[in-house]
């Protein structure tokens, strides 16, 4: 069990002062009751189905993922995408100009770049060669201002988990935030660290249903954490965040389980013929990475070169050579079986 870590004390003083706007549907909740007319909110009263606000806590949405997940309702909070979850966290417990935060590259942009939009610095610790965590770097660039740690497992674009030990240390031995971002979580082997969120009350995971889920275009980002971060995140958060086309169409998705799991197994098995594939067929291949996640990493001899003619197929590719330790690489998605022929056809016909 860790030694106390107070949250309170994270917080900026202002967001922890904060009295949060109350909306119309905040001061009466019960929507449910029948026969009830509403004047409240300045809505447009002619029924279109999305003439009222959102319910701004989502419950409906939370109930279901409280289930999936096997987590309580007050340990969720949903965001419009995990985008918009990771600025609120950085908004919530980090001041700009003063607090800091420690990424680890090559890892998801968008932790950078949040970071710079609110003047928060933002600690480089690499990986190493193996795309794992250096432990003792990163303890050694904690100081009293740094706020959250992010780790990004699986890590995009490595594609591979972080080993559970490493990322155990570093939850033990840093008294501020850890966020696991869980984005490619259902493609990997490796267990959540939803199951042990309840010993590390400093600890903030990240999921998404963008990536298996395939609801990318709906914007939906799911935070777990202890009540008092969840309270803190709701307290600043705009208050129709997700709204209603979205929550509606992730309820009747998350209804449809089965389904995301046979794409899931599908695209699981389409990376590792892609693996082979591409493995054993391709000269120019010097190296595929191991992958928990939908995408493969390739090291090619010119990734610039190779990514333009794969664009002369009609191919896309994320070239990632200019990211450190990634040199020459290529992250590629895993497509439907049809669409991996198409990219195993051409990078074999580009020998
Ligand atoms: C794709 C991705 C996300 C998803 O972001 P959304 O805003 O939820 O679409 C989050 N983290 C990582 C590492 C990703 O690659």
């Amino acid at each position: 069990m860790k030694p106390k870590i107070n949250i309170n004390n994270l917080i900026r003083d202002n967001i922890r002062a904060i009295k949060p706007y109350s909306s119309a549907r905040d001061d009466f909740k019960d929507v449910s009751t029948n026969d009830m007319v509403f004047l409240d909110a300045n809505e447009n009263p002619f029924e279109n189905g999305v003439n009222r606000y959102p319910d701004p806590l989502q419950k409906n949405l939370k109930k279901l993922v409280s289930k999936i997940k096997k987590i309580g309702e007050e340990s969720i909070f949903i965001g419009n995408g995990s985008d918009e979850v990771l600025d609120l966290i950085v908004r919530a417990f980090c001041v700009p100009s003063k607090d800091n935060i420690i990424t680890l590259p090559p890892t998801y942009g968008m932790y950078g770049v949040i970071a710079e939009i609110n003047a928060i610095e933002n600690r480089k610790v690499l990986l190493n060669n193996d795309f794992q965590p250096e432990v003792k770097n990163i303890l050694e660039q904690i100081d009293s201002n740094t706020k959250i740690l992010f780790l990004c497992s699986p890590n995009n674009p490595t594609g591979n988990s972080f080993e559970a030990s490493i990322v155990e240390e570093l939850v033990q031995n840093f008294e501020g935030l850890v966020i696991i971002d869980e984005a490619y979580i259902d493609f990997s082997n490796e267990q959540s660290w939803l199951s042990r969120l309840e010993m590390f009350p400093n600890l903030i995971i990240v999921q998404t249903l963008s990536k298996a889920y395939a609801l990318a275009g709906i914007r939906i980002g799911l935070c777990y954490a202890s009540k008092e971060i969840i309270t803190v995140l709701n307290s600043i958060k705009p208050p129709y965040n997700v709204n209603e086309l979205s929550q509606q169409k992730a309820i009747s998705r998350l209804h449809q389980i089965a389904g995301v799991e046979s794409e899931i197994s599908e695209l699981i098995s389409e990376r590792k013929r892609l693996k082979k594939e591409l493995e054993s067929g391709v000269s120019f291949i010097e190296k595929i990475y191991p992958s928990d996640s939908n995408f493969l990493l390739i090291k090619v001899d010119d990734a610039t070169t190779r990514y333009n003619q794969l664009i002369s197929y009609g191919i896309v590719v994320r070239n990632r050579s200019l990211e450190p330790l990634c040199n020459n690489c290529l992250r590629i998605s895993v497509g439907v079986s049809e669409e991996n022929q198409r990219l195993i056809i051409a990078l074999k016909a580009l020998q």
